[in-house]
């Protein structure tokens, strides 16, 4: 690492105003890089989700378990979506974040139990009643730090 430093400093200043290289010593520094949005369309690739914008294709991962599940929730598939997140250095893309997009609006995910009036985070049957719960869609205006949603 600080091999690394000490070349970024020599080449700034061989590069002059270019500084290029501060931007790729700020990419490793890993999670303390800012989220970056991706928009496009959820799909279900062979090793799990992708999202495709244009002609390129982000497989995704998420620490949370939960977001991960609801980035595979066939009801999702094909949906227009906006992620934020982080791109790892294995190309995979990292979300933090999940929005769906309809009308141009950003919307809000979340499992909801009518029996039982519980709403859940991931995809999957009632912690109650085991009945299968619906997928919700809130509006991100409507969305308080209090609502329970999908990350
Ligand atoms: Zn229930």
């Amino acid at each position: 690492m600080g091999k690394i430093s000490m070349a970024s400093i020599a080449a700034s200043i061989v590069m002059g105003a270019g500084w290029v290289l501060p931007g790729q010593a700020r990419a490793q520094a890993g999670s303390s890089k800012p989220l970056r949005a991706i928009e496009g369309k959820l799909l279900e690739g062979a090793h799990g989700p992708q999202l495709q914008t244009g002609s390129k294709f982000y497989s995704l991962t998420s620490d949370s378990p939960s977001l991960l599940h609801t980035l595979s929730d066939p009801r999702l598939r094909l949906r227009d979506v906006k992620l934020e997140g982080r791109e790892k250095p294995d190309g995979q893309f990292e979300v933090a974040h999940l929005f769906t997009v309809k009308n141009g609006k950003l919307y809000k995910v979340r499992y909801y139990c009518n029996v039982c009036n519980i709403v859940a985070q991931e995809p999957g049957p009632c912690v109650c009643c085991q009945r299968p719960t619906e997928l919700e869609e809130i509006p991100l205006k409507e969305v308080t730090p209090d609502t329970i949603v999908v990350p």
